[in-house]
């Protein structure tokens, strides 16, 4: 059994690692999980990163997170390259076990675990991650100017997807498993109305075609079996997300669709000196520059916490 910490940080995104920048800043030692194989988040598996502010040239995904991870580690903060696989939150001393079995203890804790984006599960697919293949129009859809894209799902967050990209794009072609969408209502009629947008119904991606960069889609009408080809150089997958939450459950209060809940504006959970940040909270924005500013926030929770037990 190790000695109490005062904080131990779980998830080594942008949100964790500014956690860790502040926490470490503040003299408070964080001991932070990155993760066994994802250390540094879902900006390790992209490319050029064109938004997050103070690289007014870009900087690609991993440049970025070893940046962040380097700045935190500056002031002490402790990185581990492992996973955290059972928690005790509950009492006033939480304790976060280690693959090794080994028991770390700590008076905060703070949950920066990400959400994972739902996958088409086809092969191609990760390899063409920046080269044509994008779960993110925010993100990406600046790189699409004049391309005929497809995006998959029949939601809310496809339809927003698609109206945005279709400034950009030269066409969008929503692809859809079933013959009505999912979406509210409002936005399947932003969608309809939009002159660049087209849907493709009862179908799903049969293939994600390319080498080097995506070339185009083999598509599979669910209902007779036809394979068909859509020409597109763009593709948005937008499916769905997975917060990673599965280790807090029956702790950590959690929302239908199973983020983190806080109190938000401040990053507090429903359990004392636990708190929350980035894309496991966070339905809605879902971008590194947001995570790293909650991530600070629940610094700043956690520091204050941490000083009223004082
Ligand atoms: P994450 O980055 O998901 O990090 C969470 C980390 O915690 C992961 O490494 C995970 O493995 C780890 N973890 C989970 N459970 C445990 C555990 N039990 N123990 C230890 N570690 C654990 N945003 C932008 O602003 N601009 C972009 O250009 C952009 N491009 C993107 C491109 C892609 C392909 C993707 C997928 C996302 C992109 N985003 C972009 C979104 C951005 O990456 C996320 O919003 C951001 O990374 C969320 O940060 P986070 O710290 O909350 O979580």
């Amino acid at each position: 059994m190790s000695d109490v910490r005062n904080v131990i940080i779980i998830g080594s995104g942008p949100a964790g690692y500014t956690a860790a920048l502040y926490t470490a800043r503040a003299s408070l030692k964080p001991l932070v999980f990155e993760g066994a194989v994802t250390a540094g988040g879902a900006l390790m598996n992209t490319t050029e990163v064109e938004n997050f502010p103070g690289f007014q040239d870009g900087i690609m995904g991993p440049e970025l997170m070893d940046n962040m991870r380097a700045q935190a580690e500056r002031f002490g903060a402790e990185l581990v390259p492992d996973d955290a696989v059972a928690v005790d939150l509950t009492s006033e001393i939480k304790t976060v076990t280690d693959t090794a079995g080994t028991v770390h203890r700590a008076k905060a804790v703070i949950v920066t675990t990400g959400s994972q984006h739902r996958k088409l599960g086809l092969p191609n697919e990760d390899a063409l991650s920046g080269r044509g293949v994008s779960w993110c129009a925010t993100c990406d859809g600046f790189f699409f100017k004049d391309h005929d894209i497809a995006v998959i799902g029949g939601g809310d967050t496809a339809m927003e997807e698609a109206t945005f990209l279709s400034r950009f794009a030269k066409s969008v072609t929503i692809v859809h498993r079933r013959d009505t969408l999912r979406a509210s209502k409002a936005m399947q009629e932003r969608a309809f109305a939009d002159p660049k947008i087209s849907f493709v119904w009862d179908s799903e991606v049969a293939e994600v075609q390319g080498d080097q960069k995506l070339s185009g889609l083999k598509l599979r009408n669910v209902k007779t079996g036809e394979l068909s080809d859509l020409a597109v150089t763009g593709l948005f997958i937008a499916i769905g997300h997975d917060p990673r939450t599965e280790l807090f459950k029956g702790q950590l209060e959690l929302d239908e669709e199973g983020y983190l809940k806080v109190e938000a504006p401040s990053t507090r959970t429903n359990l004392p000196g636990v708190f929350g940040a980035g894309d496991v909270v966070d339905h809605t924005y879902r971008q590194a520059i947001t995570a790293a500013g909650t991530g600070c926030a629940a610094a700043l929770d956690a520091e204050r916490f941490l000083a009223a037990l004082a």
